[in-house]
C-alpha cells in the first residue's frame, strides 16, 4: 500500500496522521510523546532553532526571539523579521515545522521497522488564498516532502467526522483553534460530502483570548498598558503562557489563580470563568455573526437550508461559554462536542482524504468542495464611467475544482503579449471596486509568434483540487504563458539555500 500522511499545520499546534494496518486513522505521536507539536520556532542564544515544544517551553525566555502563529501571516507581504541576523518568513518558518513533523514521525516509524514516508495531504484553512496555499505547498516541499493534495481544514474535520458517523445530514463544523477561526456548511449524502458554504476569520483564535487575560492582568496590577502595547517586550512570552495555562484551567474550574513577571515584578492574580467570560464575550459574538453570516452564503445555494447539527473542532471549542453560546443561539439544532478530539480530526481527516487519493476505498467521499474566494482581472467598469475595477472570472461559491475561459482581442498589429492584472477577493459580485480586492500578479501574458490586430487570446482560469489558481492560455495555437507567483515564497537560489540549511537541522 502506497502511505501518505496527513498533515495538520495549524497556526498553535500541528499534527501528523497515517492510516493504520487495520485501515483506521492514527494520529502519531511527535519525539516529546505528544499527539501535537507547537507550531512555534524559538531561536536559542546562538541562533540555533528550537522547534515544537522545546519551542514553546523556550518562549517565556525571551518572546523576541520566538517566533509563534505564522500561519497568520503566510499573505503577509509586509512581515519582516530578522532573528540573530537571520532573516526569517513564513515559508521558512513553517518548513521547520513540517521538517520537525515528519522527521519525528519517521523515526517513530523505523522503530517499528517501517519504510520513512515522504508525501503528504496537507490541510489549510478554508478561507486560505492562492498564495497562502501556493506558500504553504513551498513550506512542504522545502521540507522535503512531495504535496499529494492540499486540502481545506473543514473538509478534513468533516472527513473523519463522517467515517464515524455515516447518516445523511447537513451540518455545520465550528472551528476554534489557536489563531484562526472557520466555519463550514456541509452535506453528507450517501457517502458524498459536499460543502454548502465556507467562511473564515484567520485573525481570531485562542491567543485572543490569552491576550485578553494578559489585559485584565496588567489592569488589576495598575499597569496602563495593554498586550498590544507590551508585544515586543521580552516578559510577554511568560504571561500569554500563563494566560493560556489560566484559560484552560478556566475551563473546567470556576475559578483559577496565576502568576506572571511583568517588569522584574511577579503579580498573583485570581479570575472568575465569569469575568472570563464577560471580557470575551465580543470575542464570542464575533465568531456567532460569522457563523450566521455563512449560514445565508449558504442560503444562496440551499435556500430550505436546514442545519442538523453543529460539530465543534479546535482546541478553544473546549470554552465551555462556546457550546453555551451556540446552544443558546439555536436551541433546535444538536450540538457535538463530545471529546470529538477536536485538536485532531483535521490531520485524522487530511489521512483519510490521503489513502483515497493513492486508491484506497473509503466509505465516504469528498463531492463538491468550494472555492471560498473569487478571482478576477482588471478591466473597465461596464457602465462606461472609465472606472478600473476587477471583473469575476471564478466565483468563490463555484466548485473547487473549475476552468473559465475569457477570450480578449490585441488592441495592435504583431503583437506577442498583452498586459494582464489578477486579482483575488472575496466578493460574489460581476464587478468588484479594485480598493476590494488583492492583486496577485500583474504581468505579460506572453506568446511566442506576432499576431494581426484583432486577433482572439483566449485565457483560462484554473483551480484545481488545491485551491491555487493558474492562468494559461492560447492565440492562434500558440501557447499562453502567465505565471502568478506568491510574494512569500523564496526564489529558485534562495530556495536551495533554505533547503540545505534544512538539511543540516534535525530538530
Ligand atoms: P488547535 O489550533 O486546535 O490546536 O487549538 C489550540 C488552541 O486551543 C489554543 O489556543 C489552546 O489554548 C486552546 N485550548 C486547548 N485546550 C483548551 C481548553 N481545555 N480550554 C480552552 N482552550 C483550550
Amino acid at each position: 500500500m502506497k502511505e501518505v500522511y496527513g498533515i495538520d499545520l495549524g497556526t498553535t499546534n500541528s499534527c501528523i496522521a497515517v492510516i493504520d494496518d487495520n485501515g483506521l486513522p492514527l494520529v502519531m505521536k511527535n519525539l516529546d510523546d505528544e499527539f501535537t507539536t507547537p507550531s512555534v520556532v524559538y531561536f536559542d542564544e546562538v541562533g540555533d532553532p528550537l522547534v515544537g515544544r522545546e519551542g514553546k517551553n523556550s518562549m517565556g525566555k525571551d518572546y523576541r526571539q520566538a517566533v509563534a502563529f505564522i500561519k497568520r501571516e503566510m499573505s503577509n507581504v509586509d512581515y519582516k523579521r530578522e532573528i540573530n541576523g537571520k532573516s526569517i518568513n513564513p515559508v521558512k518558518i513553517s518548513s521547520m515545522i513540517l521538517k520537525k513533523m515528519i522527521d519525528d514521525a519517521n523515526i517513530l516509524r523505523e522503530e517499528d521497522g517501517k519504510a520513512p514516508i515522504y508525501k503528504a495531504v496537507i490541510t489549510v484553512p478554508a478561507y486560505f488564498g492562492s498564495s497562502e496555499r501556493e506558500n504553504t505547498r513551498q513550506a512542504a516541499e522545502l521540507a522535503g516532502i512531495e504535496v499529494i493534495a492540499l486540502i481545506n481544514e473543514p473538509t478534513a474535520a468533516a472527513l473523519c467526522y463522517g467515517a464515524k458517523k455515516l447518516e445523511n445530514k447537513t451540518f455545520m463544523i465550528y472551528d476554534l483553534g489557536g489563531g484562526t477561526f472557520d466555519v463550514s456548511i456541509m452535506r453528507m449524502k450517501d457517502g458524498v460530502m459536499e460543502t454548502l458554504a465556507s467562511e473564515g476569520n484567520h485573525k481570531l483564535g485562542g491567543v485572543d483570548w490569552d491576550a485578553m487575560i494578559v489585559d485584565h492582568g496588567l489592569e488589576m496590577e495598575g499597569y496602563e498598558e495593554t498586550y498590544d502595547d507590551i508585544k515586543n517586550e521580552s516578559d510577554t512570552g511568560k504571561m500569554m503562557l500563563a494566560a493560556e495555562v489560566a484559560k484552560k484551567k478556566l475551563s473546567e474550574a470556576e475559578e483559577v489563580s496565576y502568576r506572571f513577571l511583568f517588569r522584574k515584578k511577579t503579580h498573583m492574580l485570581k479570575i472568575k470563568r465569569s469575568v472570563f467570560e464577560e471580557l470575551t464575550s465580543e470575542l464570542v459574538q464575533r465568531t456567532i455573526d460569522l457563523v450566521h453570516h455563512t449560514m445565508d452564503m449558504a442560503k444562496l445555494k440551499e435556500p430550505d437550508l436546514k442545519i442538523e447539527e453543529i460539530i465543534l473542532v479546535g482546541g478553544s471549542s473546549y470554552m465551555p461559554i462556546i457550546k453555551k453560546k451556540i446552544l443558546k443561539e439555536f436551541p433546535n439544532i444538536n450540538i457535538r462536542l463530545d471529546r470529538f478530539e477536536p485538536d485532531l480530526a483535521v490531520a485524522k481527516g487530511a489521512a483519510i482524504y490521503a489513502s483515497q487519493q493513492t486508491g484506497t476505498k473509503t466509505n465516504i467521499v469528498i463531492g463538491t468542495d468550494l472555492g471560498t474566494r473569487s478571482y478576477g482581472i482588471e478591466c473597465y467598469s461596464s457602465d462606461e464611467n472609465d472606472m478600473m475595477i476587477v471583473a469575476n472570472i471564478l466565483y468563490k461559491t463555484d466548485p473547487l475544482i473549475i476552468s473559465e475561459t475569457k477570450t480578449f482581442r490585441t488592441n495592435d498589429e504583431g503583437q506577442t503579449e498583452a498586459r494582464l492584472a489578477v486579482y483575488e477577493n472575496e466578493s460574489i459580485d460581476e464587478e468588484v471596486a479594485l480598493n476590494k480586492c488583492l492583486k496577485l500578479q500583474e504581468d505579460f501574458l506572453r506568446w511566442a509568434k506576432p499576431v494581426p490586430k484583432n486577433t482572439a487570446v483566449e485565457v483560462t482560469f484554473e483551480r484545481n483540487n488545491d485551491g491555487i489558481l493558474k492562468v494559461h492560455g492560447t492565440c492562434q495555437g500558440q501557447i499562453v504563458q502567465f505565471e502568478i507567483k506568491p510574494k512569500q515564497s523564496l526564489s529558485k537560489t534562495e530556495a536551495e539555500e533554505w533547503r540545505k540549511e534544512l538539511d543540516m537541522h534535525t530538530f
